[in-house]
């Protein structure tokens, strides 16, 4: 029986969607795939929010994780951490052989803006990363007021991995000021893995260009020079069965509408909030709870795999917590295009195996 994802990715694909992944190649050379390039670029520039250059990556989100913070730092990058994903960036960067410093935070807390300027104002990173939704920890950081304080150091090149929240979270890139944002196809976007996107500002491209051994395959100036010289096309041959999908569901996306689209993701996420609160308790401090998973603190004592392995039963899967947090807490993804009565007939089925009133 196939069980329904609840899981912070891969997430719940549509039947329509999944059914574009076999659409019959073609050259990845014709103008077909300059096409199909093209329209994914103008809707995934309105999904940003930005007039920034768009390049995607046959890999997860993971490769343009690694491509932003070894081809645009020159000097030394500072990476904020506050979970699992943060301090991966900082583990690509070290074995990059990148100059860089890891600010970590405490397990369910946010990067605070203060914080980016003590760091920022020393003068010696022309490069820095933040998480926008931890997935570990269910930890939105205050993007809003992070980027203010950015702003204030036009030369540091700003990287935001938006793997767990673009597309289902506005994230105004140019308001922002955020030179590349990173996301992943299997999350918030609801495609099944294996694409990354980003977007990726013509400053960020010229510092590159001022970086040695950027790598090859995901070397970011060859991506964005290819797209700018040969008419959208790729350096390498791209996943174009993804391509389609990804094409398809974008025209989604807009025909719901990104406001709409953002709505249902607040809907999804109050619901659970409110539902985790009355019979756990939040992991997160609820001011800076994630819009697209809940993680909630297992305050019960229940074990948590035992839960799973019963709604596995009744074709659901959620998420335990991760790495260390697992058993102390677990975690609900509503995401994609999970809807209020999705999250509604999970949560009631586990009110019904751990006997909820
Ligand atoms: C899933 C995730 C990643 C890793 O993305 P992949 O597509 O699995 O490489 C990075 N950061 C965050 C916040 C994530 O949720």
């Amino acid at each position: 029986m196939h069980k329904k994802l609840f899981i912070p990715g891969p997430i719940e694909v549509r039947e329509d969607v999944l059914s574009k992944m076999s659409t019959p190649m073609i050259g990845h050379r014709s103008k077909d795939a300059s096409n199909l390039q093209r329209d994914i670029t103008n809707n995934l520039k309105k999904l940003f929010y930005t007039e920034n250059e768009i390049l995607l990556s046959t890999s997860s989100g993971t490769g343009l994780m690694e491509a932003a913070v070894r081809c645009c730092t020159k000097e030394r990058a500072a990476i904020f951490s506050i979970g699992s994903f943060g301090d991966r960036w900082h583990e690509m960067a070290v074995s990059n052989g990148i100059e860089a410093d890891l600010f970590k935070s405490e397990s369910g807390s946010i990067t605070r803006p203060e914080m980016v300027d003590e760091v920022l104002t020393t003068g010696k990173y022309d490069l820095v990363t933040i998480t926008h939704n931890e997935t570990s920890t269910g930890v939105m950081n205050p993007i809003d007021e992070i980027s203010k304080v950015i702003k204030k150091y036009p030369d540091v090149i700003f990287c935001v991995d938006a793997v767990s929240s673009a597309g289902g979270v506005k994230i105004e890139t140019d308001v922002l000021g955020i030179d590349i944002c990173i996301t992943s196809s299997q999350k918030a976007l609801g495609l099944p893995p294996g694409l990354s996107m980003c977007t990726i500002s013509e400053r960020a491209a010229e510092k590159a260009r001022l970086v040695k051994n950027r790598g090859y395959y995901l070397d970011l100036v060859l991506l964005y020079d290819t797209i700018k010289k040969k008419d959208y096309q790729y350096p390498s041959t791209p996943n174009l069965s993804l391509m389609f999908a990804l094409n398809y569901q974008l025209k989604l996306i807009m025909k719901e509408g990104l406001e709409n689209r953002f709505k249902r993701h607040l809907a999804m996420a109050e619901y659970t909030r409110s539902w985790a609160k009355k019979n756990f308790a939040l992991f997160a401090d609820e001011k800076h709870a994630s819009v697209t998973l809940t993680t909630v603190d297992n305050i019960r004592h229940i074990s948590v795999k035992e839960l799973n392995e019963e709604l596995g039963r009744r074709g659901f899967a959620i998420s335990n917590g991760y790495g260390q947090l697992k058993e102390k807490t677990f975690r609900i993804a509503h995401m994609a295009d999970l809807t209020l009565d999705d999250v509604k007939e999970l949560l009631l089925n586990i009110d019904e195996i751990l006997s909820i009133e």
